[in-house]
């Protein structure tokens, strides 16, 4: 089957989704051809074990102008996560777990102003990396082990820090960039508490899948799920994708949303700049897992923080409160979390939670999933200077969208979004002039 369209865009992610509703609201003609059976890519809503839980991308806030947009557009309601603002911290320091007490929350803070003393330097300017380039570039090799190793900080401090960073960044503190976890600070005021709010409070009362069903629908682009692209050609015309069925679209422009770490999973012709393959052989670091935990009864507002090397739960928080049975979102980096037998995850939470009964944990495996390989994108030390304008750089009659290349709010919804609709843009600039 041979089709003719203006724009092709492979992915149907958010940066998939809000190219396709851009170009089709500026009058083009837009067909998205997505591999899964599915729209949203790593966001997936999903009822599992009787609860709807977010088993990707989940927490929004409105230091994230695009997202935050898309949810007044549509009038989409939020609510909070119970155990982002907990009532009570569980930290595990030096082999000994006990509650965060209030006297110590100044030692907590301090840590946090320390470890980011030189954002602002950095990223005066978060939405415009080139504002200090150079001061980036400076800094690109540093990982975050580097940066602890270059701080006299407390025990407390280098928990707190070392548990938070290792969910923000799902790798282990030597394979996370400093920089990037300085573009998250700053993106964020350089402020502890709107970090924290931004990371885990707000998330979609009837789930991200009801912003996908939302744009899609606006949208009125044209789609083929179960449809996997094999090969992109580029003629003087535009671009001819193939599918893995043999099937044909013609089009003007392609917007390539390809996850990273699945940017040399397609056939380009000619081949991607060196770069592009360059990074997409070399890989995302951001790993790991998210495991839900069941719980009996209500545990209450809580959180459990630990750095790797301490326990396999890095994090928790209380999800869903209810009276019989309650869910927490834990983060772990260790190999084959999800399957761990509850009796393992039990001791390891009762650790945490003294007299928690576990019932269940579920999660999906992103990195095993052959269409992300990866969870959410964080760049390796040193990859900053040599990726960062690459990634996202056009290709001839390619223009590419991705959270994991999006400036500013790189590795999150907000920047799959935001990406989405500056490719649109482009696109519509350069064929209507
Ligand atoms: C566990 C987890 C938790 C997260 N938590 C948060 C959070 O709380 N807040 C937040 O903002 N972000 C979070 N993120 C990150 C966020 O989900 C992603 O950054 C964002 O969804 C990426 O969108 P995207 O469109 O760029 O990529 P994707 O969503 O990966 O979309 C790419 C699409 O391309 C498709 N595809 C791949 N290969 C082909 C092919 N050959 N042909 C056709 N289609 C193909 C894929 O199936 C996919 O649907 C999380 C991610 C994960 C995995």
């Amino acid at each position: 089957m041979s089709r003719t369209v203006d724009v092709v865009v492979i992915g149907g992610g958010f940066a998939g989704i809000t190219a396709a509703r851009d170009l089709k609201h500026r009058g083009f003609n837009v067909l998205l051809l997505e591999a899964r059976d599915r729209l949203g890519g790593r966001t997936w809503y999903k009822e599992v074990n009787g609860f709807h839980v977010e088993l990707g991308g989940t927490w929004i806030h409105w230091t994230q102008p695009f997202v935050w947009a898309e949810k007044e557009r549509y009038g989409l309601e939020v609510q909070e996560t119970p155990g982002c603002v907990a009532e009570r911290v569980a930290i595990k320091v030096d082999g000994q777990v006990n509650d965060l007490q209030e006297d110590q929350l100044a030692e907590f803070l301090q840590g946090f102003e320390l470890f980011f003393a030189e954002a602002k330097q950095v990223w005066e300017r978060p939405y415009d990396q080139d504002h200090c380039w150079d001061a980036i570039c400076a800094h690109d090799s540093q990982s975050v082990a580097d940066r602890f190793a270059a701080l006299d900080l407390t025990p407390l401090q280098r928990t707190s820090i070392g548990g938070f960073l290792e969910i923000l960044s799902m790798n282990q503190p030597e394979n996370a960039s400093y920089v990037e976890m300085m573009r998250c600070w700053s993106l964020t005021g350089w402020n502890y508490e709107i970090f924290n709010d931004t990371a885990a409070r707000y998330k979609f009362t009837n789930g991200t899948g009801e912003l996908v069903d939302a744009i899609a629908e606006d949208g009125g682009f044209d789609v083929e799920l179960n449809t996997s692209v094999a090969s992109v050609q580029q003629s003087e015309a535009g671009v001819v994708v193939t599918t893995t069925n043999g099937d044909v679209v013609n089009a003007k422009r392609a917007v390539v949303t390809l996850p990273l770490n699945l940017l040399n999973s397609v056939s380009f012709d000619p081949p991607l700049s060196a770069a592009k393959q360059e990074a997409s052989t070399l890989k995302h670091v951001g790993g790991g897992y998210k495991v839900f935990f069941e719980v009996q009864g209500d545990p209450g507002a809580v959180m459990t923080l630990s750095r790797s090397t301490d326990s396999p739960l890095i994090g928790s928080f209380t999800y869903k409160r209810g009276e019989q049975h309650s869910v927490l979102a834990g983060f772990s980096l260790e190999p084959g979390a999800l399957d761990k037998s509850v009796d393992e995850w039990q001791a390891v939470l009762e650790e945490f939670l003294p007299g928690v009964k576990l019932l269940s944990t579920f999660g999906h495996d992103w990195g095993g999933d052959a269409l992300s390989q990866g969870s959410w994108c964080t760049y390796r030390p040193g990859t900053i200077a040599r990726f960062a304008n690459a990634l996202p750089q056009q290709e001839g009659n390619l223009v590419f969208a991705s959270g994991d290349h999006a400036q500013a709010w790189r590795g999150f919804i907000e920047g799959a979004i935001a990406s989405g609709s500056s490719a649109a843009l482009g696109i519509a600039k350069s064929i209507q002039g």
